[in-house]
């Protein structure tokens, strides 16, 4: 529902209606990755991952001209200039090919550090409880590597 038809709605209405606070309970529901910047959480991901800058997955030459730097702080397909190979900034880490969007895995360890359940973190991101168990497990691997 976009902004006009809510306000449709409260026209006819005597005195224009308003609420004093929304509950904890609709604010989660409602809540996703779309109410973060998916930018910055990217961004700050990419920058764990990649702590020395951007290179090449296949040659490791430094990526150096705009376009290909901008594709892979976008997560977007880069070629390299060196080597020609096809790669993105996910290529060869374990966020690669993961079946979940760089923001909700970024939530589960949020969500996770924050003690919340498997179960209800799933039920915000909606997925699957075992798909949390599975991430929360690759987290706690990179923590006992340390
Ligand atoms: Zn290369």
């Amino acid at each position: 529902m976009d902004v006009v038809e809510m306000l449709d709605i409260t026209e006819g209405c005597a005195a224009p209606q308003k609420v004093l606070l929304f509950s904890q309970a609709e604010a989660l529901k409602a809540f996703c990755a779309d109410f973060l910047s998916r930018d910055k959480i990217t961004a700050w991901v990419l920058e764990r991952l990649h702590p020395a800058g951007a290179y090449c997955s296949a040659c490791k030459n430094k990526i150096t001209d705009a376009t290909t730097l901008n594709n892979f702080y976008s997560l977007r397909r880069c070629r390299c200039k060196s080597c020609n190979a096809w790669f993105s900034a996910l290529k060869g880490t374990a966020l690669h090919h993961a079946g979940l969007d760089v923001s909700d895995i970024f939530l589960i360890a949020v969500f996770s550090e924050m003690k919340i359940e498997a179960k209800i973190i799933a039920d915000v991101l909606k997925c699957h409880a075992d798909t949390v168990k599975m991430w929360q497990a690759k987290f706690r691997a990179v923590e006992d590597g340390k």
